[in-house]
């Protein structure tokens, strides 16, 4: 299996850096082929932007999804995006890893998202229909791979439980893995999430490690999140809600989309 890790950390040497290690390791031992994109040592560009589009006139109003299109679609995207649109298209497991900052992923890993997902790659793809409102949620040009998060965080697991005051894990990762990876078509699997990490001793990153180590062993067959597919009849179209009836008793918002 191919598996590409997108990792934004600014410290190599940090607890995130070491946890990469232990993920790279274990990969290999099981035959799998790792790439690696460290964000920070490839002074990523984060911000998207004119100069993403060489091609736009000068004076000519910069119209994001717009240029991002023509551009993908004439190969005219700069060379640091196509080579990480390459990795993904390579990659049949995806992984992003981070430390959480201010509730979600470090600015530097959401530019990445910005530029790389251009428009007819990551979205903007299929038939628009009275059935069907693209592929995307499900679809798209990710299907068939797999995708999943590593996350440190420096907050109790108990602050992030389903009553605790940053709210509920699995809420504050859903843009991330509903509307990012689940979008384009990434069968998203649960997160793994190490919590409370900022004064951890040897014996806590060993338990941490060992538990990262056995996930990555886990990557081919542990069952994904089941988010519902947007073209599969749960989802009046073109409204894009969810039909009535079809819901866990008592589910609300983010809840609604799980199958
Ligand atoms: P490091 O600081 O590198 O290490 C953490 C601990 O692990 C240290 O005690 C270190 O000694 C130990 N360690 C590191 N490497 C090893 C090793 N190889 N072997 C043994 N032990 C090791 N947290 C939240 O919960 N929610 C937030 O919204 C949030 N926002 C933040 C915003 C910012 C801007 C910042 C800077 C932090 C924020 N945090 C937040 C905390 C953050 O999530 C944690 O600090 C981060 O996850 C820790 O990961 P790290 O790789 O940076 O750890």
């Amino acid at each position: 299996m191919n598996v590409l890790i997108v990792y934004a950390h600014p410290e190599r040497q940090s607890l995130n850096g070491a946890l990469l290690d232990c993920a790279i390791g274990a990969l290999e031992e099981q035959g799998h082929t790792v790439r690696v994109s460290d964000l920070y040592a490839m002074r990523w560009k984060a911000a998207a932007d004119r100069a993403d589009f060489p091609d736009l006139a000068e004076g000519e109003r910069l119209r994001v999804a717009s240029a991002s299109a023509r551009a993908f679609a004439a190969h005219d995207l700069t060379d640091d995006v196509r080579a990480e649109q390459e990795k993904l298209v390579w990659a049949d497991t995806v992984i992003l890893q981070f430390p959480l900052w201010w509730f979600t992923m470090p600015a530097i890993l959401k530019g990445w998202v910005d530029r790389v997902y251009a428009c007819g790659f990551a979205y903007g793809v299929g038939e628009h229909s009275d059935r069907r409102w693209g592929d995307r949620y499900g679809e798209g040009v990710m299907a068939g791979k797999r995708a999943m998060l590593v996350v440190t965080t420096g907050g109790w697991a108990e602050h992030y439980s389903p009553r605790g005051i940053n709210g509920p894990i699995d809420d504050l990762l859903f843009p991330i893995n509903h509307g990012i990876l689940f979008y384009p078509g990434f069968t998203v699997l649960p997160p793994f999430v190490a919590y409370r990490v900022d004064r951890l001793d040897d014996r806590a990153f060993a338990t941490v490690a060992a538990a990262l180590r056995t996930r990555m062993q886990a990557l081919g067959t542990i069952a994904p999140i089941a988010y519902r597919r947007q073209n599969d009849g749960d989802y009046r179209i073109p409204a894009m809600e969810l039909k009535p009836g079809l819901e866990k008793p008592g589910a609300t918002g983010f809840a609604l989309h799980l199958d």
